[in-house]
Order: structure tokens, then sequence, then C-alpha cells
């Protein structure tokens, strides 16, 4: 049965949301891990940071004494970062410190070098240092503990590590981590017209595109693609290549979802004793989606015209992967843009459509790419992003605010 956008979303949610539990485990070291998915939560091994850290260079002073400004202070020695100060900071007293540092005991904060002079030496031998602007408490110091305290979590399981996510590994001292294994993705192209890349195509013949944006788009997901041979419209052959498929742990075909006399992978399927959960999305393109299972392992029936293919990946598969790799759900990042154009909208589908967005002019406006339908990888290509058209009877306007996603890696 077809269902709507919502409901295709929140089907592929709640049959995905088990993901964590399906999956083992490995260790890697940090370097490797980039890209994969968090197998453990990671606790905070000291205080962050460390000490009450200096973020300025300057004088770190007592903040009670330099309330009235400008204030004489005897500097009583200097601090870098990577040296403690031994002793304390007494009143009328300060010590020079540099960015990195850790607040002497007895100092409170920090003054900008920019906001003192140095002056003549005192009577002790140092010299003195005129503060011309006063400093609260904690000013242009981070405590001790303040962006983590020890044994806080830093990290939950689950999350996917990127740079940042590195880095923050390495600060507290983890060079492996534990991260699940990544979900392989069977890519299973079908038609007879499809004939693959490195052959030169007869004039009535379409190049396996699909299968390389795919696997594109897998690798970018988190999971590793298997690409299959191309299945021919005959049924035997199809099934003896889902059967193949079925070995991965996520199955997506191309191809054969319509309508058509040899559209038959739904047939297959069912004969395969598939279960659907939803045959038809109202979205163009990718209105032809079919999502099921066959013995325990899921299965995208992905439309074959290229546009369709990617756009249903990125609405439906993306997140699919991300759950079977143990990610936790990240909803879609879309935002706001002015569109520039007249733009009619369909009364039943929600549309997703190839365009370009800019911000030249201070906020962001889009523009359709100029496209010939589902089939214009060309025109997808052009764009940067995709319009989200909701359905609905009345037509849009230039200047109207609408939803756009970036096009995805
Ligand atoms: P189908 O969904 O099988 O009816 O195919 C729809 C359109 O997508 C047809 O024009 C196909 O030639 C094209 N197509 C199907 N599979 C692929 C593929 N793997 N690579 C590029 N184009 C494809
Ligand atoms: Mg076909």
């Amino acid at each position: 049965m077809q269902v709507s956008y919502e409901q295709a979303i929140s089907i592929v949610q709640e049959k995905f949301s088990g993901g964590l539990a399906r999956l083992t485990s490995e260790s890697l070291p940090l370097q490797q891990s980039r890209g994969r998915v968090l197998g453990e939560n990671i606790v905070a091994d000291r205080p962050y940071p460390p000490f009450h850290r200096a973020i300025r260079d300057g004088y770190a002073v007592r903040a009670a004494d330099v309330t009235q400004s400008p204030a004489l202070l005897c500097c009583v020695g200097e601090l870098r970062a990577g040296q403690y100060f031994q002793g304390e900071v007494g009143s009328g007293q300060c010590v020079a410190i540099m960015t990195g540092a850790p607040l002497p005991p007895g100092a409170d904060a920090v003054v900008m070098v920019e906001h003192t002079e140095a002056q003549a030496s005192c009577a002790t031998g140092d010299h003195q240092v005129q503060v011309l602007r006063g400093v609260g408490r904690w000013e242009n110091v981070v405590q001790q503990g303040s962006e983590a305290p020890a044994g806080a979590e830093v990290l939950p399981r689950g999350r996917r590590l990127a740079a940042a996510e590195l880095g923050l590994l390495a600060m507290v001292g983890r060079a492996g981590v534990t991260v699940f294994r990544q979900p392989a993705v069977a890519i299973l192209p079908t038609g007879d017209e499809i004939v693959p890349v490195d052959q030169a195509p007869d004039w009535f013949q379409i190049r396996n595109s699909n299968a390389v944006a795919l696997g594109a788009q897998v690798a970018s997901a988190g999971g590793v693609p298997k690409p299959l041979d191309i299945a021919p419209d005959r049924e035997e052959r199809l099934r003896e290549l889902i059967e193949e498929g079925l070995n991965s742990d996520l199955l997506l075909l191309s191809g054969g979802v319509s309508m058509g006399k040899y559209d038959l992978v739904e047939q297959v399927l069912s004969g395969l004793g598939a279960e659907f959960y939803f045959q038809g999305v109202a979205i163009r393109p990718g209105k032809p989606l079919v999502f099921g299972s066959i013995r325990g392992k899921f299965f995208f029936g992905l439309p074959g015209n290229p546009v369709s293919t990617f756009v249903t990946f990125e609405l439906f598969v993306r997140p699919a992967i991300a759950m079977l790799g143990g990610a936790a759900l990240e909803p879609p990042v879309s935002f706001r843009a002015r569109l520039c154009q007249p733009l009619r909208q369909s009364a039943q589908l929600r549309a997703f459509l190839p365009a370009r967005v800019q911000t030249a002019s201070g906020e962001p406006v889009v523009e359709l790419v100029g496209w010939q339908g589902s089939g214009d990888l060309v025109g997808l290509a052009a764009g940067n992003c995709l319009l989200v058209v909701p359905p609905g009877e009345a037509e849009l306007a230039p200047g109207d605010w609408v939803d756009v996603m970036p096009k995805g890696q």
C-alpha cells in the first residue's frame, strides 16, 4: 500500500530502531575510526580543564586587588604554559602568565597584558605592573572541571566519530576505541538496458550509474557497499541475485519497481516470502519506493530513475543505515531559504527538487535548477540542495520561505 511521507519515515524508524542490539563491535586504533560509530560510553579521565587555565597572556591577580584601577601590583614571577607556580600570589602581587598556564594559587583572575603597563622595580627587586582596567573573579580563566568533571560522560555510545569527536577521544587519552561493525549493504541494479560503466553501451543502452552513486551514498552513510551483478529483467536471475544480496545486512535494489510489464522486483520478492511495509510513498521523485523484509533482512526497492534513486536513498536509506550501524538517529538537516520563482505545489505529493541555494545577498535564496525530471543526473549534479515543497493546493510565490535540504555527500 502507498503511504504518506511522514508515515514512511516513521515506519523506517520503527523497523530499524533495534539497530544497536543487533551489532557486534570491534576495537580500532583512534586514527582508523573516523566515520565509525562509537560502541562504548566515553568518560573524562580527569577534570577538563585539568587545572584553572589562563586563556589570555597577562598577569594572574587577585580580582579584589584591582577593583579600583589603575592599581599597582608587584610582579613576583613569570609562568609559561607547561610550568606551574611554586608559592602563592599574595595580596598586592601578580605573576606574569601565558595562555595555557595553570593559574597560581592565590590568584583568581587574569588581566590581559593589553590592559597593563610595566613600571619600575619594586622593593623586592621585582618589577611593578600598573593594571589599567579591573577584572572580575575568574575572568580570562577557565575553571578546572568546568568543561567536564572527572568521570563525566563526554561521548555517548552511538555517536558517529568525526574530527571533533576524535580530538575529544585523544584529549581523554583514548588511543584505541570500541566501534560497531559497519553494516554490509548489497547494491543490486536491475534492467535489461543497464550495462557496466566500463563497457561501451549500444545506442539503446544505459550505463549503470546508480550502482556508483549508491556505492558513494552507502559509504558516506557508514555502510560497506557490496555491489552485485546487474540483474536482467528475468525472474530467475533476479531471484538468484536477490538471494545473494540477502547475505548482506541490507539489500538495495534499483529499478524494476514501477508498473511496467517487466518491472519484476516486487513479484520476485513476494515469491521469496517478502513482507512489504509499504509499496509507494507520496513523494516526487521516488513515488514507487518499496520497503520490506525477507527472513529478517530488510530491503529497499528504489526506483531506477537516477534522481529518484538518489532522493529516496537520502530520505529513507541514509537514516536506516545509520540506525543499522548503531548510530543515534539524527533528523535530516534542513533550513529555510527564500524562493526566487513561482512554484506549483502538487496536491498530494511532497516534492524534493534539485535546486541551488546561495547566500550572497545575506539571506539564503533558492532557485530550481533546470532539469528534465527524475532521470536527469545533469540537473541533480548542477544543484547543491533539494528544495522541499510540501503537498498543498496553493501555489508558492517568489519571496516565500521554503525548506531546503543539503544535497548530501
Ligand atoms: P525502472 O525503475 O526500472 O523503470 O527504471 C527507470 C529508469 O531508470 C529507466 O530509464 C532506466 O533506464 C533507469 N535506470 C534504471 N536502473 C538504472 C541504473 N542502474 N543506472 C542508471 N539508470 C538506471
Ligand atoms: Mg527497469
